[in-house]
């Protein structure tokens, strides 16, 4: 029988769990359709030998006020705040995160100190001078701010190791979302008082303004970061939305407004009034069969990434929350110590760390097997001196696919037109991975409201293109 739905919800993230919520409380039915055994996408955890790891760091942080009081109002999240710990490997030190200008040019050698001196006022004077320079790339996004010297120290190296991509190609929109909520103007000056007061104090990890990336954040007492899906999914649930895990999708008809998809073995055909999408762009693109759609969405690209999980029988191995290495002979990006997490996170007297390695899909480290990967990222956790000789219990290697969108200097014109040729009057893209928005869980969750509201209200998609401004 063929049952019909208001609206039916590719994908059961955090933006999909959040749309479900406002659409089912406002009287819609709404069915969302997973693939996964759990709802949550990204913002899942696994529970591993009584340990709870998160896809590496999963903070929430957010300066909506509003949404932070109504997220502290769902059931059973238990959000507790914590105050940001988190340090940089360079120079063969431990430098504090975010970084502490005066602190970086005293770890680095005096020459490169003082070029670097120089090099931040001379752009500093320049940026007065002619104020309005075009920002394209994250290069110039980055040079804007901190001047050449210090962007070849502080930017480039970390940047091409995570995208594999030189900062001079990647577009500056990626820094523009990344510290959208972060106060630049005041952060440079805090640095230029501090610099000429020859003041080499912290900044206030309390102070969010001025902390690059947040200063405090909040997480779950209890079940890591799949807690915040889950009372999300509960939202939804209890005010009528619905969810069918394990689904595959196998089929899309844009016209008859239909899905079809297998569920517990069974091939099964439901017909929608509207469609919101929040699955990587090719797979929907698969899914509806069409060629030329297939072709726009091929021209973007997801990056992947591949978590590598270390158990150890100490309490714990640094304060930590997690900790950045940009040496590119170090083959992880970051670090993160689930024990500083909480004390559910780990069995007692017990620590777990995951080590994150971005790529692009069976290039680079795919010719590493599972096991070559764990001494890989032991080996080099070692040469930095993060491990010592803690006696290491277990691993476990976890893939996971189009995790980050990659931001390339044209994404932004190829996006729109994607939005402009699939989205009409019934069919909505939204989310991290569905639109190609480099968002954080609080966005995905800002995304869900402001697409639910704006279809209530009749009106198009949140990235409203018209076909002219498409034109590639
Ligand atoms: C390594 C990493 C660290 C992060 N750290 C933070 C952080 O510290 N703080 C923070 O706020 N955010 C963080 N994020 C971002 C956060 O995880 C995302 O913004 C958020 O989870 C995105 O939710 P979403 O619903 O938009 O997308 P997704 O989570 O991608 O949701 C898409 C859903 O669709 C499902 N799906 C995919 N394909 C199909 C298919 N073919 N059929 C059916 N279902 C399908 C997926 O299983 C998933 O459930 C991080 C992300 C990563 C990758």
């Amino acid at each position: 029988m063929k049952k019909n739905y208001d609206v039916i919800v590719l994908g059961g993230g955090i933006s999909g769990l959040t749309l479900a919520k406002r659409l089912s409380e406002n009287g819609k039915s709404v069915l969302i359709i997973e693939k996964d055994k759990v709802v949550g996408g990204l913002s899942q955890s696994i529970t591993y030998k009584g340990f709870t790891l998160d896809f590496s760091a999963h903070r929430f942080h957010t300066n909506n006020k509003k949404l932070l009081a109504e997220i502290m109002k769902y059931k059973k999240l238990n959000f507790k705040i914590f105050r940001k710990l988190s340090r940089i490997y360079m120079f063969n030190k431990y430098l504090k995160y975010p970084f502490e200008l005066q602190n970086l040019l005293r770890a680095m050698p005096l020459h490169q100190a003082l070029k670097s001196t120089f090099s931040f006022f001379y752009n500093e004077i320049s940026r007065r001078i002619s104020p309005d320079k075009k920002l394209i790339s994250y290069k110039d996004w980055f040079i804007n701010i901190y001047g050449y010297s210090l962007y070849k120290v502080m930017c480039e190296p970390y940047t091409s190791k995570i995208w594999k991509t030189d900062p001079s190609k990647l577009s500056a929109d990626w820094a523009n979302q990344r510290f959208k909520t972060e106060n630049i103007k005041l952060l440079i000056k805090r640095i230029i008082i501090k610099a000429l007061k020859f003041d080499f104090s912290s900044y206030s990890l309390n102070d969010d303004n001025l902390a690059p990336d947040g200063g405090n954040f909040y997480y779950p007492q209890k079940g890591g970061i799949q807690a915040l899906a889950n009372a999300i999914k509960n939202e939804a649930t209890n005010t009528g939305s619905q969810i069918l895990l394990n689904s595959e999708i196998k089929k899309i008809n844009k016209q008859k407004k239909e899905v079809t998809f297998m569920h517990n073995n069974k091939l099964r055909l439901l017909k929608y009034s509207s469609l919101v999408s929040t699955i990587p762009l090719h797979d929907l693109s698969l899914y509806l069969n069409d060629n030329y759609f297939f072709k726009l969405t091929n021209k973007l690209k997801y990056m992947d990434i591949t978590f590598v999980y270390l158990f150890l029988d100490v309490n714990s191995v640094s304060k930590d929350h997690w900790l950045y290495f940009p040496d590119k002979d170090i083959i992880f990006n970051r670090a993160v110590e689930f024990s500083n997490w909480g004390s559910s996170m780990c069995p007692k007297g017990k620590t777990s760390i995951c080590f994150d390695i971005t790529h692009f899909s069976k290039k680079g480290i795919h010719k590493l097997s599972d096991d070559d990967l764990v001494r890989r990222v032991i080996n080099d956790a070692k040469a930095s001196k993060y491990l010592s000789n803690e006696k290491i219990l277990d691993s476990l290697v976890v893939h996971v696919n189009n995790a980050y969108p990659f931001y390339d200097l044209n994404y932004s014109k190829k996006l729109k037109k994607i939005v402009s040729y699939y989205e009409d009057a019934s069919h909505f893209l939204l989310g991290r991975t569905g639109i190609f928005r480099y968002n954080n869980s609080d966005n995905s969750i800002e995304m869900g409201f402001e697409l639910a509201e704006r279809m209530l209200a009749g009106k198009k998609g949140i990235l409203d293109y018209t076909i002219e401004d498409a034109s590639l």
